[in-house]
């Protein structure tokens, strides 16, 4: 939370910096990037007001993306989904903010791009769910989790957006 001025401008602010701060792991996925969907998938997040944390282009091992999914171990398309995370780089994101994680899924669309709003990233950008173009976390915790995950914490920065007092009353 930024200090509170002297003229108590940032006053209001303050107080809703009280609401609880959440973090969200999304990452676009191998088809993201080659279909060249990046600056698109990040100007969703960027431009309805969270705030970005972490950022990089990554080339993922078969560990790393078997410990990311590894509650759906069990199901018959896991062998095909490490194979499709692992198959070239991904973009890796740490975003921050009140409700970030629900909003986030809200923003992605669901997991079927054929079945996803139009509006949402999937709805908009994809058609089927073994490509479906970007990953954001389900809870407060996972989101957590995948950031230590795919994160060192020197990855990560903690910075005041300019916008703030713009973006939350
Ligand atoms: P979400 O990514 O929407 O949270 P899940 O956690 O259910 O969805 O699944 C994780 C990812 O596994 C999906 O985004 C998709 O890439 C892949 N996946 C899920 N179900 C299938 C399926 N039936 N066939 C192929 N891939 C799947």
């Amino acid at each position: 939370a930024r200090t509170a001025s002297k003229s108590g401008i940032f006053l209001p602010h303050l107080i809703a910096s009280l609401e609880q701060v959440d973090q969200t792991y999304i990452m676009v996925k191998p088809d993201g990037v080659q279909r060249g969907l990046v600056g698109e998938i990040i100007s969703r997040f960027e431009k309805k007001g969270f705030k970005l944390t972490g950022l990089k282009l990554f080339q993922c091992s078969k560990e790393l993306a078997e410990e990311h999914y590894k509650d759906l171990k069990g199901k018959s398309f896991f062998p095909k989904l490490i194979d499709y995370i692992t198959s070239g780089p991904v973009v890796c994101m740490a975003w921050e903010g009140v409700g970030v994680v629900a909003s986030a899924r809200k923003l992605i669309g669901a997991t079927d791009p054929l079945q996803a709003e139009p509006g949402t990233i999937r709805g908009d950008l994809a058609v089927q769910t073994g490509r479906n173009i970007v990953h954001g976390s389900d809870s407060p915790e996972n989101g957590k989790r995948e950031i230590g995950l795919w994160f060192n914490e020197a990855e990560l920065c903690q910075w005041n957006p300019a916008q703030a007092p713009w973006l939350r009353e």
